[in-house]
C-alpha cells in the first residue's frame, strides 16, 4: 500500500516559464500504473457448482426429492404430509396446511422450481395455487395463469398484491418452472422501526420478472402491507386449500 500511495502521490512539477511580472506554473501528475487499481486481498470464497444438478457448493439444499426432513408443517409443526413422488418432487396434500422450513433464513439467493397440475380443476385464483413465502411473509406468487385470467397483481409471480411482475414467463399448464429469487430482509432498530426496506429480485425460468422490487409489507389478501419487526424466518410453501395440486422440486438456498 506505502509503495501504491507513494506513486500515487509523485507528481512532477516543472515550472516552465517564468517571466518578470507573468509567472505561469504547471503540475503534470505521473501516469497512474495499472498495479495501483488492483486489489489483491481478500479473495473471494471459491464456490464449485455441480454442472449435473446445478447446486452451488454452499447451498444448503432444502429439498431433494428423497425427503421432507428439512420442513416441517406450518400449523402445528408436525411432520410434513404433502404427498413426496417418485420423480423427486413433492406435490401439496390439499388442506394439509402450509409447510415451513425448520431453519430460519434473513437474506438469500432461493432456487426452487414448481409446476402446476396437470388438470385444470379451477379459474382465476384457484387454478394451482400456491407461493413461496420469504422469512415467512413475503409472497412470491405460483399460480397456473394459462388462459386464465386474475388481478395482475396477484398473477404468477407477482409480489402478492404489491409487484406486477414484468413479464409472464410461465411454462405451459403441468410443465416445469423455476424461481430464482434475490431476497433482502427489510431492516428494523431496536425500537422495531423499519429503517431499512426488504427488496427482491425474480427470475422466472431465467426471465427477470422482478427487478430489485422493494417490499412494502406483508403480503395480505385483505387489508395493506404491515411492517412489524421481526428477525430471520423460514420459507413457507403455501396450501392454498383448492386442490392446487401443485407441485415443487430442487428446492435449495444460500444466505446472503
Ligand atoms: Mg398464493
Amino acid at each position: 500500500m506505502k509503495k501504491y500511495a507513494l506513486t500515487a502521490l509523485t507528481a512532477l512539477v516543472i515550472v516552465a516559464c517564468q517571466q518578470k511580472n507573468t509567472p505561469i506554473t504547471t503540475v503534470e501528475t505521473a501516469p497512474t500504473k495499472p498495479e495501483q487499481t488492483e486489489i489483491w486481498e481478500p479473495k473471494p470464497p471459491v464456490v464449485s457448482v455441480d454442472m449435473e444438478n446445478k447446486i452451488p457448493s454452499d447451498a444448503i439444499v432444502l429439498f431433494d426429492g428423497t425427503n421432507t426432513q428439512q420442513w416441517i408443517s406450518s400449523k402445528d409443526s408436525t411432520a410434513v404430509k404433502w404427498v413426496v413422488n417418485t420423480d423427486k418432487s413433492m406435490t401439496v396434500k390439499d388442506k394439509t396446511g402450509d409447510i415451513q422450513t425448520k431453519q430460519n433464513f434473513g437474506s438469500v439467493q432461493l432456487h426452487i422450481e414448481w409446476k402446476s397440475s396437470e388438470e385444470i380443476r379451477a379459474n382465476g385464483q384457484n387454478r394451482s395455487n400456491s407461493g413461496v413465502f420469504l422469512q415467512n411473509r413475503y409472497e412470491v406468487q405460483v399460480l397456473d395463469n394459462n388462459n386464465n385470467d386474475t388481478y395482475v397483481n396477484g398473477q404468477v409471480g407477482s409480489i402478492y398484491k404489491q409487484a406486477i411482475p414484468l413479464v409472464n414467463a410461465a411454462s405451459k399448464t403441468g410443465e416445469w418452472n423455476s424461481y430464482d429469487i434475490i431476497y433482502h430482509q427489510p431492516i428494523f432498530d431496536a425500537k422495531g422501526e423499519l429503517t431499512k426496506k426488504g427488496t427482491i429480485t425474480v427470475l422466472h425460468n431465467g426471465v427477470l420478472i422482478q427487478d430489485h422490487v422493494t417490499i412494502k409489507g406483508t403480503t395480505e389478501y385483505i387489508g395493506w402491507p404491515k411492517n412489524n419487526a421481526h428477525g430471520k424466518g423460514p420459507i413457507k410453501l403455501q396450501d392454498h386449500q383448492d386442490n392446487s395440486g401443485v407441485s415443487y422440486r430442487n428446492i435449495w438456498v444460500r444466505e446472503l
